[in-house]
């Protein structure tokens, strides 16, 4: 499943978003315009996706070292973080 990053496009933003954060996402994914921790204006910031299986450089180690905080969508408007150190779920109900 391709992963991509986003990144808030203004000056709000919460600590989820606030340094970037991955995302898990099938290709038919609808992209996220908003953060879904603080509702803040998000954009995709890498249009290229990375391929998870492909790029052993980028496992759930190393998303964490990196500061990032990795989800992917188990439901609609929901996600389960896969790797880093940010909360486990995101999403509002
Ligand atoms: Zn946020």
């Amino acid at each position: 499943m391709p992963i991509y990053q986003y990144a808030p496009t203004g000056d709000q933003h919460c600590s989820i978003c606030a340094e970037g954060f991955e995302l898990l996402e099938r290709l038919s994914d609808t992209p996220l315009d908003q953060c879904p921790a603080c509702k803040a204006p998000i954009r995709r910031v890498i249009s290229a996706p990375r391929i998870n299986t492909l790029n052993p450089n980028m496992n759930a180690d190393n998303v964490a070292k990196k500061g990032f905080t990795q989800y992917r969508r188990i439901a609609k408007g929901q996600y389960e973080k896969t790797a880093g150190n940010g909360p486990d779920f995101l999403g509002c109900d």
